[in-house]
């Protein structure tokens, strides 16, 4: 059957990474969690002070250390995922860390920075058979992309996700903190200039407020086997 793109973007904690995991192992496709690029490149902005306690940064500075950064991500089979490296350490849990979450939309504005990401993300999805979550992968990163998902959820219901996946890691962080991090970064990701975070056009939308995973799941996956079969049928 032929490979497609599976483009899923949406708002901050919708849980978009964990159905973009379920459908890649489902059909056996590379997932590529494209925020995870934002958050590493803030994370070194952070190691190496660039980024003041205010949230205060040089943008002329953080471009100019693009070059000292070299991503790469490895298979982890426990996670079902790939980890994320930065010149070759795996950074996969400190880029989780609310102190990166509260800044990686602001570093995330950056031009530079994302042409950067955007061109890592291309390159992976040359092949297709890749499911990749973010902001603007099916308005910007594939615009041809076969399947596009919007994915959306209520804010409160959103704050308690990131909560217990934040907890879960051993991150006490409060309710009000949590809820205050998404609605910024809900904020800059819609209002920014550079590809800004909107529903494409051909996108479906999925409010997963009520749903569980296997529900979520389940409609994905329907929605993909009349796709595929359409395309196959279409592409005799
Ligand atoms: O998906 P995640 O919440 O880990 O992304 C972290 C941040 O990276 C987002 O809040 C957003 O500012 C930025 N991002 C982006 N474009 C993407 C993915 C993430 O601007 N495609």
């Amino acid at each position: 059957m032929s490979k497609i793109i599976v483009a899923i973007d949406g708002f901050s904690s919708c849980g978009k990474s964990t159905l973009a995991k379920a459908l890649s192992v489902h059909m056996g496709y590379v997932y590529v969690d494209s925020g995870a690029m934002y958050r590493a490149v803030t994370y070194y902005c952070l190691q190496k002070k660039l980024i003041s306690a205010a949230g205060k940064f040089d943008e002329k500075k953080v471009v100019n250390t693009l070059k000292k950064i070299k991503l790469s991500f490895k298979y982890n089979p426990y996670a079902k995922s790939s980890d994320t490296y930065l010149n070759g350490d795996n950074i996969e849990k400190e880029i989780r860390q609310m102190k990166v979450s509260n800044h990686v939309s602001k570093i995330a504005m950056i031009k530079e920075v994302r042409d950067r990401v955007v061109d890592i993300q291309r390159t992976m999805g040359k092949e297709k058979g890749i499911v990749m979550d973010g902001r603007d992968i099916g308005t910007n990163v594939f615009p041809g992309a076969e399947l596009k998902i919007f994915m959306t959820a209520d804010i409160d219901i959103r704050v308690q996700r990131r909560l217990d996946e934040l907890n879960s890691r051993g991150e006490h962080v409060t309710y009000e903190e949590v809820k205050i991090n998404l609605m910024k970064r809900d904020y800059d990701d819609t209002h920014r200039k550079e590809s800004p975070l909107s529903k494409a056009k051909d996108a479906v939308v999925l409010d997963n407020s009520d749903l569980n995973r296997e529900q979520q799941l389940e409609y994905i996956e329907r929605l993909i086997k009349d796709l595929l079969l359409t395309k196959d049928t279409l592409s005799i």
